[in-house]
């Protein structure tokens, strides 16, 4: 009676894997990657879905930021729920060349 045979040690290495592929919030497949750039003194990050074309650009990341960061702060800012300390643009395809010069105002709040 009472059999306790559920006696192995669970040895969990902690590996911080940081995934650079993400699930896109506009179409919802896994092919979101975040790519970090430092630019003189500051970090910028392309955000980019490779299944449906979104395309934003990051800036003002703080350097402590990973990629996990970038994309829940993204998220944030991509469903408006959060006002975000770094700033996203999203960039038309055909516009890359062009400069971003305006900041849209996030609609919602
Ligand atoms: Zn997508």
């Amino acid at each position: 009676m009472g059999r306790r045979r559920k006696r192995y040690k669970r040895i969990v290495k902690k590996v911080r894997r940081i995934p650079s592929v993400y699930q896109c919030p506009q179409c919802g497949s896994r092919s979101l990657t975040i790519e970090i750039k430092s630019e003189a003194g500051t970090r910028i990050a392309y955000i980019r879905c490779g299944h449906c074309g979104l395309k934003v650009l990051a800036e003002n990341i703080p350097e402590i930021y990973e990629t996990p960061d970038i994309y829940g702060k993204f998220i944030d800012f991509y469903t408006g729920s959060e006002e975000t300390n770094v700033s996203f643009k999203f960039i038309e395809s055909e516009e890359l060349s062009t400069e971003v010069a305006e900041e849209e105002d996030i609609e919602g709040t």
